[in-house]
């Protein structure tokens, strides 16, 4: 007898695409049980909330959701898992209402966990899971494939991180790398491909760490991804400096659907400071990476992440990281301001930043990266590229999408073009919508 059949669940997310595709995966599994998805304002019988801890203000929102939830869903079971149930099972499970509590490593396991609260025969009342058994490994990988909208798909092919850089709690909340198998990944992107998907979005926690458990390489799982016709576009979400080789580069300047489109994390552009965060690399290596890639691929759009205000970060490190950063041909900032985290390695470091200036540094490197991104957008003015549009649910509101190299573009809503891949010639700013305006070639 299926017990879950017939009921209705509702879900929250907190955090980053890889929760959010593995939100996507809960959903699907328990739909497959003949769960349904609650609308707005239906009572729901399961409420899963998927939490993130990266910051301090994560955490404080996580609590938040969680309240909330339990207030409006009085005699739902609420289950929360993710990373801050990771870090914090024991106070999650404090806080009356909460049915389950189950860490990242072990979101394989919710299923099971709701399907036992509802078994005739359920017992315990306590919210936390038995302790793991000798069978349950924490290195399990938890597929999940997502569509972020109508057009993208986030397919997470990688998890967790070995890298323990001294400021991220992420190795902790989400434990060792590990990731699918080839594959499975192919099938994923393959059924990608009949639901109609035409993009992808390659996510990972350390995306190019792929293939530690299967004794494979992220350059093999590229290749193999290429071959798949139905889709016409991948993109990586991130990759660290030192995982992204000049032979990736290579290949995806000659690929045909791996866009020209890079996510970097920096972090910092002061060497004392990289070394302060344990990264694998300095700045003359960063340098020379995007310069290979200009080299080979001059219209790339380049994102770079960055932190503000690390412990030990003093006014020079920051000047040095801000002349860094300018200097470099990028096309956009992503700004973070430093959060401390419990047991971290940067917690030992004495240099505490204030935080005004903390402020001060990151409006002064968003200020940048409007620059770096309008000087980006500018070069393609007056010429032609290729957009996937998105679906817009408002007839009257004009469509969005973006070029092979990331340019956001906005055109007169044309609805039979939704997930078309087009040729668009690029006109001019529309500063309100952080787009080119542009105009379908005829
Ligand atoms: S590479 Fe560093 S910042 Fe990224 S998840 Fe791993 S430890 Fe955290």
């Amino acid at each position: 007898m299926n017990l879950l059949d017939g009921k209705k669940a509702q879900y929250y997310t907190l955090g980053c695409k890889l929760n959010f595709a593995e939100t996507s995966t809960l959903e699907l599994l328990l739909k497959d049980l003949g769960v349904k998805t609650a609308v707005k304002g239906e009572k729901a019988d399961i409420c899963i909330i998927n939490t993130c801890t990266v910051t301090a203000t994560a955490d404080s929102k996580d609590r938040q959701l969680i309240h909330k939830v339990i207030k409006d869903n009085p005699d739902s079971l609420v289950v929360v898992t993710g990373c801050y149930a990771q870090l914090q099972p024991e106070l999650i499970a404090k806080i009356k209402g909460v049915g389950i509590v189950i860490g990242a490593e072990k979101k394989h396991e919710i299923i099971t966990a709701i399907c036992n609260h509802f078994s005739p025969q359920a017992t315990s009342t306590s919210p936390l899971p038995p302790p793991p058994t000798s069978h349950s490994s924490p290195c399990t990988f938890f597929p999940a494939c997502s569509r972020g909208s109508r057009t993208r798909y986030f397919l997470k092919v990688q998890d967790g991180c070995n890298y323990f850089c001294t400021y991220c709690t992420v190795p902790l909340a989400r434990g060792r790398s590990r990731n699918g198998s080839i594959a499975s990944i192919i099938d994923d992107a393959k059924r990608v491909a009949d639901e109609g998907g035409k993009e992808i979005v390659i996510t990972g926690v350390n995306t190019g760490d792929f293939g530690r458990t299967t004794g494979e390489t992220f350059f093999d799982l590229i290749k193999e991804l290429d071959k798949i016709e139905g889709i016409s576009r991948y993109r990586i979400s991130s990759i660290e400096p030192n995982l992204l080789t000049d032979e990736i580069i290579d290949f995806c300047a000659e690929s045909r659907a791996f866009m020209p489109h890079f996510h970097i994390p920096l972090q910092s552009g002061s060497d004392d400071v990289l070394r302060l965060m344990h990264r694998r690399y300095d700045t003359a290596f960063f340098a020379h990476k995007i310069e290979k890639i200009k080299s080979v691929i001059p219209d790339c759009f380049i994102g770079v992440d960055t932190i503000v205000g690390m412990r030990g970060e003093t006014d020079r490190y920051f000047d040095d990281a801000y002349r860094f950063i300018s200097s470099l041909d990028i096309s956009q900032l992503h700004v973070f301001s430093y959060s401390e985290r419990p047991n971290t390695k940067a917690l030992e470091i004495p240099y505490i930043v204030p935080p005004q200036i903390k402020h001060e540094r990151s409006q002064k490197l968003l200020s940048l990266s409007e620059q770096k991104i309008h000087d980006f957008y500018a070069r393609f003015i007056g010429t032609k590229r290729p957009v996937l549009l998105e679906h817009t649910s408002c007839k009257n509101k004009p469509m969005h999408g973006f070029t092979d190299n990331y340019v956001k573009i906005e055109i007169p809503n044309q609805p039979q073009f939704d997930n078309h891949i087009i040729e668009v010639s690029l006109l001019g700013f529309n500063e309100k919508a952080d787009a080119l305006t542009a105009v379908i070639d005829n």
